[in-house]
């Protein structure tokens, strides 16, 4: 993440300070302080009605190409949850509801810094999917016909969510 120049309030270079123990970029001239703070990011392991697992292929950075489970960031305004479910809608017009919290994860991806990701187990009732500008593909697979997943993190959160027996 590149750091700010500028104060983003009165425009003024800003200086560096070490603040509540680490060093930050703050403006002397209104006190305004740069704290970064995680980005909230919502995943959903969407299963269908015989537990398979909705897997889709993006056609998008970061990961272009690869195969990764829906989700991305959550919006101001809305919980983990909602925001879980939104952009599981918004990628493939899958309507889910939330069944469980498997893990909260942490990861520092360019360009975004910290994540903390939220992940959950969503449950798709009617699973005829169809996919917006964001993904090539996207389908429900069961155990032994999953795509391979690359994305170390979706790997251990499709792992954590024990809806198979894998091993890596
Ligand atoms: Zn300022």
């Amino acid at each position: 993440m590149k750091p700010y120049l500028f104060c983003p309030v009165c425009g003024e270079k800003l200086d560096r300070a070490i603040i509540d123990g680490r060093g930050r970029n703050v403006c002397l001239a209104c006190s305004w302080v740069h704290y970064i703070n995680p980005l909230p990011v919502a995943i959903a392991v969407a299963v269908n009605r015989n537990d398979e697992l909705l897997l889709v292929r993006r056609a998008h950075a970061p990961a272009f190409n690869e195969w990764s489970l829906p989700g991305g960031f959550v919006e101001t305004g809305e919980t983990a949850e909602e925001g879980c479910l939104r952009e599981l809608m918004e990628e493939t017009s899958l309507e889910g509801t939330i069944d469980s919290l498997i893990g909260i994860y942490h990861r520092e991806v360019e360009p975004y810094g910290s994540l903390l990701v939220l992940a959950y187990r969503v449950v798709v009732a009617d699973d005829a999917i169809a996919v917006n500008h964001e993904l090539f593909e996207a389908g429900f697979y069961p155990e032994h016909l999953i795509p391979e997943v690359r994305i170390p993190l979706h790997w251990e959160i499709i792992r954590d969510a024990a809806l198979y027996d894998l091993v890596q």
